[in-house]
């Protein structure tokens, strides 16, 4: 059998699969159950959180042959075809690579019929804010008078294009990007079910990657599968994603704090070995700054993770101050690498800009002012 990847082979085909969006099941189960069916929705939220899957769990509710209702049977022909991907009564329409072609007015006008096989037609429009002026029009004009037999589920990552024409017709949700614990925790379920091998760490590194898309973690998984040889390890997750150990950053700090440019440029050194994205060793850097900066100002706020001790004796030896400025030499490093003749000269310019800022009598001695 081929290699299926993991975000198709493990699509959630009921409400109950779902990871996240608990407010949008909810609502829409609540609906369906109780036969008070708006006719639009409105989605609003990032790329990769869950649109498509809601709108296929739905298609199936209102289509599935043992009637509608928030627990579709999943084994007719209706909810078989859904799944499928190919039930001609739910139409998917992606606006942001059909921007001005005919077929999609076609398509929206052709609401109007009644469905072909199901009881309701759906129709998912993706990034609608991007339809062309026609095919807008033609939307319109269903949303005024809609047909019994037809539900609109429009989705956009920028609902402020939308006309409020539309937005008044549509009961609206937004998406939330996922956290990563909750990516984390559909990672493991499915490594699990897969038996798959993985350390906790590495599922960590790629939660933190997913950025709140579910499907961007689960197509980052299955890299580190391949890569991994069919196990997952972080040593293999941080090659693969150009991110480094933490005591490496920790290491940087500890040679910037005691003011020792030979230190830190043997650290860059053994950190160019890896090529690591030298952004992200900066976005790792202004992260731990941050937490160094929690440590000295609320100290009262717990916090959890294994350089606790690292954060306690940075907010020791480190100005409050400094470390608000190392935190915007950072971001500002951040920002500048595109602009860098080479993104480690880049890096190595921004680490020097700390050594360089180092406030006086701060380097290894000064005690953390009170809050
Ligand atoms: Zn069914």
């Amino acid at each position: 059998m081929s290699y299926q990847v993991l975000a198709r082979k493990w699509r959630p085909r009921r409400f109950s699969e779902l990871v996240g969006q608990e407010h949008v099941v909810r609502a829409l189960s609540n609906a369906l159950d109780g036969d008070r069916l708006h006719h639009a929705f409105l989605f609003t939220g990032t790329r990769g959180v869950g649109k498509t899957t809601i709108a296929r769990i739905f298609a199936k509710s209102l289509n599935c042959e043992r009637g509608q209702s928030s627990q579709p049977c999943g084994e007719c022909r209706a909810c078989l075809d859904i799944d499928a991907g190919r039930f001609v009564d739910l139409l998917e329409i992606d606006a942001a690579s059909h921007t001005g072609v005919d077929d999609v007015r076609e398509m929206i006008e052709s609401a109007q019929y009644t469905p072909a096989r199901g009881r309701q037609k759906v129709f998912l429009i993706d990034e609608v804010h991007m339809l062309s002026k026609n095919a807008f029009n033609a939307l319109l004009k269903t949303l005024e008078e809609p047909p019994a037999h037809v539900k609109f589920l429009l989705a956009t990552t920028d609902p402020q294009k939308l006309p409020v024409t539309v937005l008044s017709r549509c009961l609206k949700f937004n998406l939330k990007r996922l956290l990563p614990e909750q990516i984390a925790g559909q990672m493991r379920h499915i490594l699990d079910a897969e038996q798959i091998g993985f350390d906790a760490e590495a599922i960590a590194l790629l939660a933190k990657g997913a950025d709140g898309s579910l499907r961007d973690g689960l197509s980052l998984l299955d890299q580190a599968i391949a890569y991994g040889g069919g196990a997952v390890r972080a040593a293999d997750v941080r090659a693969m994603l150009g991110t480094i150990e933490r005591a490496q950053v920790t290491r940087l700090l500890d040679a910037i704090v005691a003011d020792d440019g030979a230190a830190l440029f043997a650290e860059v050194a053994k950190l160019a070995e890896f090529a690591p994205d030298f952004g992200l060793v900066l976005d790792d850097l202004a992260a731990l700054l941050h937490r160094v900066q929690l440590r000295q100002l609320v100290p009262d706020l717990p916090l959890d993770g294994a350089d606790a001790g690292d954060i306690a004796r940075f907010a020791q030896s480190l100005g409050a101050d400094a470390v608000q400025l190392y935190y915007q030499l950072c971001i500002s490093g951040r920002r500048d690498l595109a602009l860098a003749p080479t993104p480690r000269a880049g890096f190595e310019m921004a680490l020097l800009r700390l050594l360089a800022f180092a406030p006086a009598g701060e380097a290894g001695g000064g005690a953390a002012p009170a809050p």
